[in-house]
């Protein structure tokens, strides 16, 4: 993993899956690592492992408003194309909804960014933003 260059933004991710099962941060942890000619279940199909080398996002935050720890922040993430080598990236667990508990824990994650790392509201983004594949991500507009 390549250390962060710097950190300027914040990027906001959904695990496009409503599936209870696969609101379980060592699901994402599975489908992110596993090597890219394996079958992983989610969302109750198949998909190919991403092949990374840890799970792509910084934080994940799922529907029980519990807040994890993925890759350490001072190595890039791998959650958004062009950004990883200066964005934190926040995963919360879900596709079309989200708990109260998920929107109340980013807000403290948001906070504790912002004293550690100076990132403010301004600079936090949707991934949609950034991607010209008209990606929804993480489907709620800011
Ligand atoms: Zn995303």
């Amino acid at each position: 993993m390549n250390k962060m260059e710097r950190i300027d933004k914040v990027i906001l991710h959904c695990s496009a899956s409503d599936v209870v099962g696969d609101d379980d941060v060592e699901r994402i942890r599975h489908l992110h690592t596993a090597p890219k000619d394996t079958l992983v279940r989610w969302k109750s199909k198949k998909y190919a492992g991403r092949g990374f080398s840890a799970i792509g996002y910084h934080f994940i935050i799922t529907r029980d408003g519990k807040t994890h720890f993925g890759r350490p922040v001072e190595y890039q993430g791998a959650h958004c194309y062009g950004q990883n080598q200066h964005s934190i990236g926040i995963c919360l667990t879900g596709n079309r909804t989200f708990s109260l508990k998920q929107f109340k824990s980013l807000f403290v994650l948001l906070e504790h960014i912002k004293e550690d790392y100076g990132v403010d509201e301004d600079s936090v983004f949707g991934h949609y933003y950034f991607d010209k594949h008209g990606k929804t991500c993480p489907n709620f507009i800011l």
